[in-house]
């Protein structure tokens, strides 16, 4: 969800003025006696008293132990992945690779940077593997001593320092200063991270990106191990298991205790907590003093109340513990497993609380899409973000009774004018590199066309079987990869019934209709209205349109004289019968009528209705007056003529 806000950082000022090796060499065993057991407080470790009852996970899965210390005068955390890989697909392999991201990463005066120090076997590590780093595409190549086959393991050990990006805000960074209590070290996409082999692409060795999210990962189990000077708090993904004090750091012990598709930690000496429990699951805010007013208590119930919403409409989150923390980002908000962040920016805009409570609802609701349903961010990356708006616009019909209540431009009217304003083909479904290609606005597909298109598939099918649909679709890809052909089905299996009408056109169509009036006659002799309405867009699009549109017909004094839904099917004609003459047509823009408009003022497409008998009289008159003019005006010139040659 990077990008999500990215417009919304410049727009509140303008519009509203707006874990191995190092595991046993870095970090000392959680089993050494001779370590002191330090007070651990409520915050730090709350008992589970009840659990979410759940069904056991299928398949299985890799694991890692991710061990770190954090060094906080160089930015940097150094440590070791210890990989323990399955092949889950039906290819062997003789090199795996991992993603570096860092170095992607906005920075001021020094680059982020994964430094890889050796890969060695998990069970001899004085034996090494051969491993090569690709800079430029931020990948790192371990080469295996022995075939990977389908649906085996191997394993091994990684060790490397990270550095983080200095000054900048993206996505991992150290920020803030201890004069004014403010320094974050926000710490993500900072390990060697496994890519993903899919039938698609093979290996998906996308670098980082500048649009969108370029993640995505496999689900597996994650033990990570963080070492920190006492005195910072540690907000990590996982449930916290055990925190022991070595020598002046303090180590904490993270079991992800379920498949996530990644982890990360944030760690500041300044963090205040506010944590309740609710369904089993402890739900803690991480904030700085300095936004201690904005945070306090309303943070935490804004996450409340979004986690406890969508586990009721999508389904249950398996996990103990769901953290919101804050961050120095210059986006919104972005999405991690377990763990979610919000920009500490929004301190200075107005209405902040309003902008907390979206971030926050928004970057909760990617605990189903995005973790708990994974999709390949880099080719499918308006998926889980049509879902999380949509999410999100859903919690505002809850909650605020209204589900445009987050929308500070409406969809509707960004969506129904874009093309007056850019011109340029927006198709849903297609990748970020196809973005770049046809100049599609990313922020524009994926965070206000799609969630509209979903809301208006909401309208189509019913409310019975759009949330049947989304709980299936949550259901029967938990833990797994999920495509938009995937989505469609879940919706077709509870339907019945084929959705390509409505998929299709709507997210691989490059232009929404563009409706005229090409044709509207009445016939006086049949008392019948006959209506088409073209598509002048179709020929532009792949896949015909269909869509109920209210039709209103009126007589000349204004007054309704059928007013009914219609389905326009693309270029459509249809007869009404009517006895009284109709004078005007209209096709009315209601909010779940999508059409290609020039300005958001159009609230309906109007057209006169041609009378071909009116007309015929008119004719009739015009040529009977015309008649006796014309004869008169001849004989005129006859009598002309025959004077001149009189008076020749
Ligand atoms: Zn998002």
């Amino acid at each position: 969800m990077k990008n999500i806000y990215r417009f919304l950082l410049i727009i509140p000022l303008t519009y509203f003025n707006l874990c191995g090796i190092s595991y046993l060499i870095f970090l000392p065993s959680f089993s050494n006696s001779s370590q002191e057991k330090i007070f651990v407080s409520d915050d730090d470790l709350i008992e589970i008293k009840e659990s979410p009852n759940l069904a056991l996970i299928e398949g299985n899965f890799s694991s890692y132990i991710l061990s770190v210390k954090l060094d906080e005068f160089t930015s940097s955390v150094q440590g070791n992945l210890s990989v323990d890989f399955y092949n889950n697909d039906p290819e062997s392999f003789e090199k795996l690779p991992f993603h570096l991201y860092l170095s992607g990463m906005e920075f001021e005066s020094r680059i982020g940077n994964i430094e890889i120090l050796n890969v060695a076997k998990a069970d001899n590590s004085d034996i090494a593997l051969t491993f090569e780093v690709d800079s430029g595409d931020q990948i790192m190549w371990v080469t295996l001593d022995t075939t990977l086959k389908s649906f085996q393991r191997v394993s091994f050990i990684i060790r490397f320092i990270a550095t983080l990006p200095d000054g900048g805000i993206d996505r991992a960074n150290s920020h803030g200063d201890d004069y004014n209590q403010s320094r974050i070290y926000k710490v993500a996409n900072f390990y060697p991270m496994p890519c993903v082999y899919d039938e698609y692409d093979g290996w998906n060795i996308d670098p980082y990106l500048e649009i969108g999210d370029p993640f995505y990962f496999d689900m597996a189990y994650y033990n990570l191990f963080v070492e920190v000077p006492i005195g910072f708090v540690v907000a990590a993904t996982g449930k916290l298991v055990e925190k022991k004090v070595n020598g002046l750091n303090a180590l904490y012990h993270f079991d992800t205790i379920y498949p996530v598709r990644e982890v990360t930690f944030s760690t500041s000496k300044y963090f205040k907590v506010d944590s309740k429990i609710v369904n089993g699951v402890n739900i803690s805010t991480y904030y700085l003093p300095k936004s201690q007013s904005i945070w306090k208590n309303y943070a935490l119930d804004y996450g409340i109340n979004a986690f406890t919403l969508y586990n009721e409409i999508f389904g249950i989150y398996p996990y103990p513990t769901f953290n919101i923390v804050e961050e120095y980002s210059f986006f919104g908000g972005m999405e991690y497993p377990n763990q979610v962040y919000i920009t500490e920016s929004i301190d200075y805009w107005e209405y902040p609380q309003w902008f907390l409570e979206k971030f926050i609802v928004h970057e909760t609701s990617h605990q189903w899409w995005y973790n708990l349903v994974g999709n390949d961010e880099v080719d499918w990356g308006f998926l889980d973000e049509m879902l999380a708006c949509w999410s999100t616009d859903y919690y505002a019909e809850i909650y605020h009774s209204d589900w445009k209540y987050f929308q500070y431009e409406l969809y509707i009217d960004e969506v129904r004018t874009y093309y007056a304003k850019e011109d340029l083909p927006n198709r849903i479904n297609q990748s970020i590199y196809e973005c770049y290609t046809t100049y599609a606005d990313y922020w524009y597909i994926a965070y206000k066309k799609a969630p509209l298109i979903l809301e208006k598939l909401r309208n189509s099918i019913g409310d019975v079987n759009f949330f049947s649909g989304l709980k299936l679709y949550f259901e029967r890809y938990q833990y797994k990869i999920a495509l938009l052909s995937d989505l469609q089905q879940c919706f077709e299996d509870i339907v019945g019934t084929s959705l390509d009408w409505f998929f299709l056109p709507w997210f691989d169509n490059p232009y929404l209709p563009n409706y005229v009036f090409t044709s509207v006659i009445y016939d006086l002799y049949q008392s019948m209205l006959y209506i088409t309405v073209e598509d002048l867009n179709e020929a532009n699009n792949n896949y015909p349109y269909s869509q109920q549109i209210p039709l209103q017909v009126y007589d000349a004094n204004g007054e309704i004289l059928f007013n009914e839904i219609v389905w326009i099917n693309s270029t459509t004609t249809f007869s009404i019968p009517m006895t009284i003459n109709p004078t005007e047509v209209s096709l009315i823009y209601n909010e779940n009528v999508l059409g290609q408009l020039s300005s958001v003022d159009i609230e309906s497409l109007k057209a006169g209705v041609e009378n071909p008998v009116i007309v015929s009289i008119i004719i009739i008159i015009i040529i009977a007056c015309s008649v006796p003019v014309g004869l008169l005006i001849i004989f005129k010139i006859i009598r002309k003529r025959k004077k001149n040659l009189m008076d020749t």
